[in-house]
């Protein structure tokens, strides 16, 4: 259910960063520490029995709440960059935007087939960049997958959910 003081505290800008986009400014919940505790708490409350080994949090606000959720779960943190970022050897997966192609990476050596993943970003619209990270760690082979978003985005006909595969796990804290 979504909660009251994380849906009060949350920043809508109207067309940012350009026109008709309503733009989740998910700065106000990370600078909030009641609204940072609630989150964290929720997630590892959804996930503490999942026997999770990586955190994998989607540059740059999936690294926020994912690096807290790592540390709490006992778990590792695993960055998902734009290309040329990382330093060393990388697996990497382009995708389509909207307007042409995008490039994400993670360490080749930064997650085992031993690992059980929760991927993390901070909102879900379209899927198409969650997608992408969700097949690049597929290529590692882990035991299992798991996918958290701190907002789903279920406004003007978006459907995100629908881009993944039927035996896709996805929860987020608000659907608004
Ligand atoms: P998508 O790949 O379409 O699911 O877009 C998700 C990514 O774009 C996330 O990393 C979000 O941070 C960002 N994003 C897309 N739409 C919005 C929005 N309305 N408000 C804030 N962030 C957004």
């Amino acid at each position: 259910m979504n909660n009251e003081t994380l849906l009060s505290n949350l920043r809508n800008i109207p067309d940012f960063p350009i026109k008709g986009i309503q733009f989740k400014d998910v700065s106000t919940l990370f600078k909030n520490p009641k609204c940072l505790d609630i989150m964290v708490d929720e997630i590892c409350e959804m996930y503490k029995d999942k026997g999770i080994t990586k955190v994998v949090g989607i540059e740059s606000r999936g690294f926020v709440i994912g690096a807290i959720v790592a540390h709490k779960l006992g778990a590792g943190f695993v960055m998902c960059r734009k290309a040329g970022k990382l330093p060393a050897d990388t697996r990497k997966i382009a995708y389509e935007k909207e307007y042409g192609t995008d490039m994400i990476e993670i360490h080749s050596d930064a997650i085992t087939e031993d690992d059980v993943v929760l991927l993390h970003d901070d909102l879900l619209a379209t899927g198409g960049s969650m997608l992408a990270a969700y097949q690049l760690v597929q290529q590692f082979n882990p035991k299992a997958t798991f996918i958290n978003f701190i907002i789903e985005l279920t406004i003007e006909g978006l459907n995100g959910r629908a881009a993944f595969p039927a035996k896709c796990d996805i929860t987020a804290l608000l659907r608004i």
